[in-house]
């Protein structure tokens, strides 16, 4: 990192489980002119964590998405499937202080329990004490007793209480697996993330992640969370709803209607100059300020 750049970095993080739709080109075009907009790094994670959710050649081809975009992003790509080691370390710090448990519930077990926000099942605390006798451990569990609040750059302000919301929840699969929330926040902190810029349908991810950067006394990065893109359904794009591939549009024309989506209005016949051209007037004209907080739907061709 030459000295004149300043200590923002952001990153992009895509899931490979399919091919990049519109909904994850606003995320890659909105981390990327926020970071480059400040002078900053923009690093790439491919998170393949969720190995059974990993769909073989999407990683590949959202590389090879991006490069034709036009993106430049930092240093190489970290790839989640190779990070067991420190995710592995981490949990043997939240267990050396006593931050985790060994839970032996199935989710059948767990049915009864009451909904968590995000629509999963609180956890009941059944093994918060100690495993039933004759119990062996599935997963482990991190103990969620604080009030999360953060501000952040888009949605404002947001408060979590974990133990009403959410409930002790899980950092190491019973599959074996390293969840989520764990795995994304070792990654930040091992790379220097200070600002994330993402999509609004991980907002609610935030608190636990916010919740295990202290545990792990790790800084606390700047959040903005973009709007969620529907289609006219008033569903976020996903695989589930069939999302066309961004590669189906020619990249100005899918940049310049990305950047519409995000509030900077660009003059339409951008849509037709060079890929080059798009990016100097997004990076001369960027400004967070302008992004809308709420979900909204984009064009039907996109979706
Ligand atoms: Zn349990």
């Amino acid at each position: 990192m030459s000295a004149a750049r300043s200590a923002y970095s952001g990153r992009f993080a895509p899931s490979p489980s399919g091919p990049l739709h519109f909904g994850s080109l606003v995320a890659a075009v909105g981390s990327y002119l926020e970071a480059r907009c400040n002078d900053g790094r923009w690093l790439l994670r491919i998170e393949d964590v969720d190995t059974p959710r990993t769909v073989p050649g999407a990683a590949q081809a959202i590389l090879a998405t991006l490069a034709r975009f036009g993106f430049e992003w930092d240093g190489e790509v970290v790839w989640q499937s190779q990070r067991s080691a420190a995710y592995a370390a981490a949990l043997e710090d939240l267990k050396a202080a006593g931050h985790v448990f060994p839970c032996a519930c199935t989710r059948r077990e767990m049915a009864d329990s009451s909904l968590a926000r995000d629509g999963s099942r609180r956890y009941p605390g059944t093994c918060r004490d100690g495993l039933p006798a004759g119990r062996s451990a599935r997963a482990w569990r991190v103990r969620a007793e604080s009030v999360i609040r953060f501000d952040d750059a888009i949605q404002g302000a947001q408060q979590e209480d974990l133990t009403r919301d959410v409930g002790d929840y899980v950092v190491l699969r019973a599959d074996g697996l390293y969840a989520y929330q764990l795995a994304v926040v070792v990654d930040d902190a091992a790379a220097g993330v200070t600002h994330i810029v993402r999509g609004a349908d991980l907002l609610g991810s935030t608190a636990r992640q916010i919740h295990l950067q202290h545990l792990l006394g790790a800084p606390v990065p700047a959040y903005a969370h973009l709007p969620v893109a529907t289609n006219a359904a008033a569903e976020k794009l996903s695989k589930q709803t069939l999302a066309r591939a961004i590669d189906a549009h020619p990249p100005a024309v899918a940049l310049v209607a990305a950047l519409a989506f995000l509030g900077q209005h660009a003059p339409p016949e951008l849509a037709r100059a060079p890929l080059a051209e798009v990016w100097s007037w997004a990076r001369t004209h960027w400004q967070i300020a302008r992004v809308p907080r709420l979900p909204h739907a984009i064009a039907p061709e996109f979706a």
